[in-house]
């Protein structure tokens, strides 16, 4: 579509903060690691809590998770990953689901469910997802040039964000980030504004123009079109993660949404968008 809509021209020097995607844009989430790390928490669950053969687990694991998406995610809200292991586990020890239609009646099922064991449960899942998906080596470098002059955070659509935090530490980030936002702490998902207005207060810019906010993000809908909407400038990482098993990934820019301010096909891209330091009033 380039020279058919001249993109916005994007000025630097008004850029004082950076946000961030974090699955596909910092993290590529390749569907190998993915199943890998989801089946390593099936047989950790399955046998800490003695629920007999991981197989079962993971077709619950996946039906509760679809059922998620249609509940929450498509009404504006994270899915809760503990609802979700409270579910699989009571379903595990004999409660029939719900019809895929239906809903949970969540006091019977948390009647199923030590809250330990859910405690137990979700750091098993931090824990593998952390050892299970590889830190992308470039990106420390990038997070430390932008950090030298600007705010910079991540800002995430994602059900746990212990496990984000977690990531972040292992991946020596921690230092360069201002602000970790993350949808299952806000209660709001990209593209909704209100989660990129807790992104303002979290990187302590409350009231700042939001002009002088960039996102950056590889889903149209939830990163470009939602900072766009919100008054910040969106740089779109153009999908580099073929099969990806997030929600989202891969989506194309639909008719009516807002443009990105800037397009790039690499991460390290950005640093040539930002070259001019963030400057006057
Ligand atoms: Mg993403």
């Amino acid at each position: 579509m380039a020279g058919v809509t001249p993109l916005p021209r994007l000025d630097p020097r008004a850029i004082r903060a950076v946000t961030f995607d974090f699955g596909d844009t910092l993290v590529p989430v390749s569907p190998v690691a993915f199943r890998a790390v989801v089946a390593a928490v099936a047989v950790d669950t399955c046998h800490r809590l003695a629920l007999g053969d991981p197989g079962p687990f993971l077709v619950a694991w996946a039906e509760e998770r679809d059922r998620q998406v249609r509940e929450d995610v498509t009404e504006g809200r994270e899915m809760d990953l503990g609802r979700r292991f409270a579910r699989v586990i009571a379903r595990r020890r004999g409660m029939p689901a719900p019809r895929a239609e239906d809903r949970w009646d969540d006091t019977e099922v948390d009647a199923a469910v030590d809250p330990a064991e859910l405690t137990w449960a979700l750091d098993a899942y931090r824990d593998r997802w952390v050892a299970g998906i590889p830190v992308p080596p470039g990106v420390a470098p990038v997070l430390a040039v932008i950090a030298a002059t600007r705010r910079v955070g991540i800002l995430s659509n994602w059900p746990h964000a212990p496990t984000i935090e977690a990531f972040v530490v292992r991946a020596g980030w921690r230092p360069y980030l201002a602000a970790v936002v993350v949808s299952a702490d806000v209660g709001a998902i990209k593209p909704d504004a209100s989660i990129f207005r807790a992104a303002e207060a979290a990187l302590g810019m409350a009231g700042a123009s939001p002009a002088s906010f960039l996102h950056v993000g590889d889903d149209p809908r939830a990163d470009v079109a939602g900072a766009r909407r919100a008054g910040w400038r969106a740089a779109w990482l153009h999908a580099r993660n073929p099969g990806s098993p997030l929600p989202g990934a891969g989506r194309e820019p639909e008719p009516g949404d807002p443009p990105a301010d800037v397009e790039i096909d690499a991460l390290e891209e950005i640093l040539d968008v930002l070259a001019e330091p963030p400057g006057g009033g």
